[in-house]
């Protein structure tokens, strides 16, 4: 008999309902997780997350002003 299911403060992924999915990297998003906002999308309170969502062009400054 397990009991270690019942000891855990946290819901059980497994069961736990999805409440939406991240647009940064399509992942589940859980009941009582972080999130952020963005125009009206979710996504996990993940640097990882945001930077895949926001997909922002690597340049050196000298590109990204245009006098390289
Ligand atoms: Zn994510």
């Amino acid at each position: 008999m397990n009991l270690d299911r019942f000891s855990q403060g946290l819901p059980d992924p497994q069961d736990a309902e999805v409440m939406a999915y991240c647009e940064g990297c399509g992942g589940e998003i859980y009941p009582g997780e972080d999130v952020y906002c963005v125009n009206g999308d979710i996504i996990h309170a993940e640097w990882e997350c945001l930077v895949q969502y926001i997909d922002p062009e690597f340049k050196t400054i000298e590109e990204a002003l245009g006098v390289a």
